[in-house]
């Protein structure tokens, strides 16, 4: 035990500590699969629909959001069938009231592909969105030009390609592949999935959404395309609390019981100084561990914050609701390519076309996701009913947790780092127990505790509340 915490153990575990178990072949064999030829030839059609302003003609087969989202939904039918027929492929239709970017009450199609997951972790659900609906410089412009090539055409075939790949294997968890529309006026389908999720007391244990993921080139010449920007942070329920603020629409009778669950489940973590350790930041944490663990040299650069300043996405209306959210983002930005009339003016061309559009890149974000998604839907629950035992004065710290009866749970690990670190740098696997002291104070790191599962899958972490 001793000589565990020598400086050299100490550094052998904190690199065991970022990487997963070793990708198994299957991830592997996953991650080659993903086709940027496939990714180009999506992103090209999407960009052939002309517009897909979410207020675009529905009716025409040729042009608008109506034909885009029917050929969407048209491919993932195919990839399913391809699959053997596992992928279940819905078009989930509302109607969006009139509001501050609909002009009137509108149809809005969610295009969702659900591939179900198996045993006791078929009810965790895992989400990941891009948007097909687009813009060009007039928000409300449905007739011109809108080509929409990286916002978010990039985001819309990452997805379509995860689909595809992931729908021919079988996960423990059930994963939700979704193309959804109104992002742009207010992120209208991805709020209206999540109200649904929250109604009916849906297991979301993790929501992604990819949005403007299609170039590795900033407009100052930047060049990265071995990064990518992952924005998590959680609070907020809590601000949303404090302000009683909704950014879609009034809170509704359904909404308001939601975020008193969510009160419930958060603000006892928040008491206890999970500031950095809600379920959305044990998200990030594992997507950025899992994706730079099975690819060698590409970065997941985790920043804590919702998202860029005074900027959204799809992830907030789940955020909102309680449900662990992120984003995937490019490395830079070039403004001249993103809600733009496309245009040429001095030289300089404008708009949001597939030129600008590297689509290799756009298939290492479909990678990294796929890393991401495949080792947490292979892995356990979170465990509950984490505590830090800190009823006695001692310098040795001790965990408990309820042992959970899924027959796939092999073991329980406590991962800690210090206060200061975003990453987890140290771990202990404690075999299957409920319980278990490290000689580590409690006051000088921060604590989780993760299930793995029988083939080295660990969960997200799980922070512990102190036990009087
Ligand atoms: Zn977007």
């Amino acid at each position: 035990m001793q000589a565990r915490f020598t400086a050299l153990a100490l550094a052998l575990s904190a690199v065991a500590a970022q990487a997963q178990p070793l990708p198994a072949d299957e991830l592997q064999a996953m991650l080659a699969e993903v086709s940027p030829a496939r990714i180009e030839a999506r992103i090209r059609k999407l960009v052939g629909f002309g517009t897909r302003h979410t207020l675009s003609d529905i009716a025409s087969e040729t042009r608008g959001i109506g034909a885009a989202r029917r050929w969407i939904t048209a491919e993932l039918a195919a990839c399913s069938r391809a699959a053997g027929g596992r992928l279940q492929v819905e078009e989930q239709s509302f109607i969006e009231p009139a509001g501050n970017r609909v002009n009137q009450p509108t149809e809005l199609v969610n295009v969702v592909a659900t591939l179900p997951g198996r045993g006791a972790s078929k009810g965790r659900t895992l989400v990941v969105s891009g948007h097909y609906d687009s813009r060009n410089s007039d928000v409300m412009d449905a007739l011109g030009e809108a080509p929409g090539a990286n916002d978010d055409a990039s985001g819309t075939a990452a997805v379509m390609e995860l689909a595809c790949v992931m729908a021919k294997r079988q996960f423990d968890a059930t994963l939700v592949f979704m193309a959804v529309p109104g992002e742009e006026q207010g992120l209208l389908g991805a709020a209206q999935w999540a109200r649904d999720a929250r109604a009916s007391a849906f297991n979301v244990e993790a929501m992604i959404t990819n949005d403007i993921v299609g170039s590795s080139r900033g407009d100052a010449g930047q060049h990265d395309p071995k990064r990518l920007r992952l924005f998590a942070d959680g609070l907020d329920p809590l601000v949303r609390l404090l302000t009683q603020a909704n950014a879609n629409r009034p809170a509704n009778a359904a909404d308001q019981k939601a975020f008193a669950a969510v009160q419930a489940e958060l603000l006892p973590l928040l008491q206890a100084g999970a500031n950095e350790d809600l379920p959305t930041h044990q998200l990030g944490r594992h997507l950025k561990t899992a994706a730079e663990a099975a690819m060698p040299g590409f970065t997941v650069q985790l920043i804590q914050r919702r998202d860029r300043y005074l900027r959204g996405g799809d992830h907030i209306p789940f955020l909102e609701r309680g449900y662990a959210a992120v984003r995937f983002s490019e490395p830079f930005e070039n403004f001249a390519h993103q809600h733009q009339n496309p245009r040429t003016e001095n030289g300089m061309v404008y708009g949001d076309l597939p030129e600008f559009v590297d689509f290799p890149y756009v298939a290492d974000v479909a990678r990294a996701n796929l890393a991401g998604l495949a080792t947490l839907a292979w892995a356990p629950a979170p465990p509950r009913g984490v505590r830090l035992d800190a009823s006695g004065l001692t310098n040795d710290s001790t965990l408990e947790w309820a042992a959970s009866d899924d027959p796939e749970v092999a073991s329980y690990r406590v991962v800690w780092r210090d206060t200061d670190s975003a990453a987890w740098q140290q771990f202990k696997d404690v075999g299957k127990v409920g319980r278990a002291t490290l000689p580590v104070s409690k006051d000088n790191v921060i604590f989780g505790v993760q299930a793995v599962s029988t083939k080295g899958y660990a969960s997200l972490a799980s922070y512990p509340l102190p036990k009087r």
